[in-house]
């Protein structure tokens, strides 16, 4: 019999296990543009109190929310700076300038690892009539296309003190926070206070079908309460899907380890062949961004893979993401990492 295939493009592909589509069907649920729904309310009081901010709004995506997070820090005509590797600026179409009329300016990083120095050094605040003022700093934890970067939290500090000394607020691109937190045992409030806007994810790692929230002060929320139902994102009995939220905050944050350590595994296996692909070490969470030395070799990585009912996905040229997730078991990832190494040197040889 064929194998399942090992899908390693995302971990938004999970499927919602039994116990959530448990949590789904017994949801108590009602409007929630009215404010009614028990499930939606109780999830943004419990993300809100986890993360120490006064409150949180359900989103149907993470973009929105940071959009909705972004808008919230930055007025129309301002800059937002960030990474030029960010989600933010790379992979949301560009929608804070659609929807927010706000302008990015990036600076150059390391596998999206934050330099607190360097963010600064970009700012410039109250940048009078002819040059644009800078309103806030974007940061990304765990990093995306940085490969699942886990952020110094003294850099996080560093930035957040430097910030508010200039009179600049932090948004947080928090989609896979709770990886972070796991990978560093750094409590989740005390990464929530490093921003004045966090938006998080429930759709990836988590394993939750859908959804995303941010949190803010409670006059923030409210203002992007009002920005979510005018973008169209007003949802109605939405509590079927923050019931799975709420079962996945509670039965699949500590075991994101599981996933950590089974990417580690996959990035072992890849720079056993040669250590040029990826560096073991610097995979902390549950995302191996392996480099190839050209766009031929990445392809033909991927294309074997494939032939071996593996998937994974091109996030650059020369860069393929492998990343572990609820759906990826012990055996799924066994299988892997024991395909992997042939394919890769095959790949090298291209
Ligand atoms: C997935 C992701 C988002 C949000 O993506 P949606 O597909 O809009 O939910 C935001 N930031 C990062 C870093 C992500 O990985």
């Amino acid at each position: 019999m064929a194998h399942p295939v090992v899908d390693l493009r995302s971990d938004t592909l999970t499927r919602p296990t039994t116990g959530m589509l448990e949590a789904i069907a017994t949801a108590e649920v009602g409007d929630d543009v009215y404010g009614e729904d028990p499930e939606v309310n109780a999830l943004e009081a419990e993300v809100a109190q986890l993360l120490g901010h006064e409150a949180g709004l359900f989103c149907p995506t993470g973009s929105m929310s940071n959009m909705l997070g972004v808008r919230a820090l930055v007025p129309a005509g301002q800059e937002i700076i960030c990474d030029s590797l960010a989600h933010i600026v790379r992979a949301e179409l560009g929608g804070h300038a659609v929807f927010g009329q706000v302008t990015t300016r990036t600076w150059q990083s390391s596998r999206g690892q934050l330099d607190a120095d360097q963010a600064l050094g970009m700012a410039v605040p109250d940048a009078g009539p002819y040059f644009v003022s800078t309103a806030a700093i974007a940061i990304e934890d765990t990093h995306n296309f940085g490969g699942g970067t886990v952020q110094s939290v003294d850099e996080l500090r560093r930035l957040r003190a430097g910030a508010a000394a200039l009179g600049l607020d932090v948004h947080m691109d928090g989609a896979r926070l709770w990886n972070a937190h796991v990978a560093t045992g750094v409590p989740l409030s005390e990464y929530g206070s490093f921003a004045d806007t966090v938006s998080v994810c429930l759709s990836k790692g988590l394993g939750a079908p859908v959804g995303s929230l941010l949190v803010a002060s409670a006059e923030r929320i409210a203002e992007a309460r009002i920005w979510r139902k005018r973008m169209g994102g007003g949802m109605r009995q939405v509590g079927v899907l923050a019931a799975a939220g709420r079962y996945a905050l509670k039965h699949h944050v500590a075991r994101l380890a599981d996933d950590h350590a089974r990417a580690r595994t996959i990035a072992e296996a890849l720079a056993g062949v040669d250590d040029s692909i990826v560096e073991p070490e610097l995979v902390r969470s549950n995302i191996v961004a392996s480099r190839w030395p050209s766009a031929a070799a990445a392809q033909a990585f991927i294309a074997g893979c494939a032939d071996e009912g593996i998937r994974v996905s091109a996030v650059g040229a020369r860069v393929v993401r492998l990343v572990t997730h609820l759906d990826i078991d012990e055996s799924g990832a066994g299988r892997a990492t024991e395909a992997l190494p042939a394919i890769a040197k095959q790949a090298l040889n291209v």
